[in-house]
């Protein structure tokens, strides 16, 4: 295992391939950051065990997806459709399958249905009874509480459903970090999550995967503290060549503002069965890391596949491959808020200067995440005294969290300096900025750059221990 710490974050959702002692330790060992539980699979039970085991293993970040408006086929067992069969499947929860949302009044014959992410095709032929009559253009087996979309429709379905409230309040009272928000459409959907998370620190990660969302991407992006380009969902809902540019451009809007892009499905899909990937997928993941992802998320291939090991194992080598020649040119004429703008005078000395480390100190990590938009290939690392903090920093790329039990008020820079030699963090011979937010009222605030070398500080607390100094500057 390489000791340098990688810089591109890895998801994985978790599942019944991975929930056991041998896949997570493996999961430690090739660092993977943050586990991803989807809620459109499962129980609170099963999730507590899985969050229990991993808790065992490692202090993992937790992101808890919830379905928010989506639409589902619940079936009790897979149905096996034959080419121009019609199939009549109706709402009604008694009946062996059925959809997770009514939608009888939302469509009209002639509109097209698909499942499991665009992979099942068929048309409705017929409303009658409640019930739509569908015939599918394809041999296809529907399994088990796939996905449904019915593109270019604008279902009424409800923001959060009563499975999604359950859900939050699991993720609060589970001390979860983040929760991804399926389908988002717009600021309102992300606004209502907020409301209902009121006090609580957890980030809301706005998931990417229609139309709508695309078009409303800047003001979820102000309301958000990352997207997820769910690329499953998306590439059902719009025309698929679409999606590559979609990517660029999200991430590009997320590094910008300094907010979290994450790349999913599909990374590396043929995974699921084979033991290597395709060199397609390979490459699909490097060019991720290339656009400017901070993180790239696995799927059925560690929920459900049958090589969750190798498929981390090739994530991480991938990235580490790749990450190093990762550019981006953050415009820095755009007007930003105070923070954004002194992020950019950190971002500079960094650049011009010999200084070779950066160091955050954050309560929040928004200043972290701000100064790891330039991509800037030095080490960039995040003190705070806040441990739901330590994790959410899981996810934002080339950041390295480092938990102390207090920031101290007086002489915070110099202490915090300190403490880092102390522990191998820096070294005395480094030059480092430190940029942070202190005496402001206000919440994710950046209001400071200091830039001294380790020695100095060194130097001082001598001063200090024989009397040359009253107290640490
Ligand atoms: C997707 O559609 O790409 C996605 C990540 O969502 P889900 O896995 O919930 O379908």
């Amino acid at each position: 295992m390489a000791e340098k710490m990688r810089k591109t974050k890895i998801l994985a959702t978790i599942g019944p391939a991975s929930i056991n002692e041998k896949v997570l330790n493996k999961f430690k060992d090739y660092e993977v950051n943050c586990l991803r539980i989807n809620t459109a699979h499962g129980n609170f039970e099963q999730y507590t065990k899985a969050i229990n085991s991993a808790r065992k293993i490692q202090e993992f970040c937790f992101l808890l997806d919830i379905k928010g408006p989506e639409v589902r086929i619940r079936t009790k067992y897979p149905i096996e459709v034959t080419a121009g069969q019609v199939v009549p499947i109706g709402f009604n929860k008694k009946e062996d399958a059925y959809f997770s949302y009514d939608f009888y009044n939302e469509v009209a014959e002639g509109d097209k249905v698909f499942f499991d992410n665009g992979q099942i095709e068929a048309k409705i032929m017929l409303k009658k009874d409640q019930k739509i009559h569908l015939k599918f253009v394809e041999d296809s087996v529907i399994r088990i509480n796939k996905g449904v979309n019915i593109p270019n429709k604008e279902l009424k379905i409800p923001s959060l459903s009563k499975k999604d409230k359950q859900a939050i309040k699991y993720a609060i009272d589970n001390d979860l970090d983040y929760i991804a928000l399926s389908f988002v459409r717009n600021k309102k959907d992300v606004l209502q999550l907020k409301k209902i998370l009121k006090n609580s620190d957890i980030g809301i990660i706005s998931k990417i995967e229609n139309w709508e969302g695309v078009k409303n991407i800047d003001e979820i992006i102000q309301e958000s503290e990352g997207i997820m380009i769910a690329r499953g969902d998306l590439g059902v809902e719009i025309p698929e060549e679409k999606i590559p540019i979609i990517q660029k451009q999200i991430i590009d809007k997320c590094n910008e503002k300094g907010k979290i892009a994450i790349v999913a499905t599909q990374m590396l899909e043929s995974m699921v069965t084979n033991k290597l990937p395709t060199r397609a997928e390979v490459s699909d993941v490097a060019n991720a890391i290339l656009d400017g992802t901070d993180c790239v998320m696995l799927s059925g291939e560690t929920a459900a596949g049958k090589h969750p090991i190798n498929a981390v194992r090739v994530m991480n080598k991938v990235a580490r491959e790749v990450e190093n020649n990762v550019e981006k040119n953050i415009d820095l004429d755009v007007h930003g808020n105070m923070s954004e703008e002194l992020s950019k005078s950190a971002f500079l000395l960094l650049q011009k200067s010999t200084a070779n480390k950066l160091v955050t100190i954050t309560r929040s990590g928004y200043s972290a995440s701000l100064i790891s938009r330039f991509r800037i290939g030095k080490p960039i690392i995040a003190v705070t005294d806040n441990k739901k903090s330590v994790r959410k920093m899981a996810l934002v790329w080339g950041v390295k969290p480092i938990l102390l039990d207090k920031i101290p008020k007086s002489s915070m820079v110099t202490r915090v300096g300190l403490h880092l030699l102390k522990r191998g963090e820096v070294k005395k011979e480094d030059f480092v900025i430190f940029f942070a937010g202190v005496k402001t009222m206000q919440e994710h605030v950046s209001n400071l750059i200091e830039i001294h070398y380790i020695k100095d500080l060194v130097e001082w607390k001598k001063k200090v221990l024989n009397g040359e100094l009253k107290k640490l500057p």
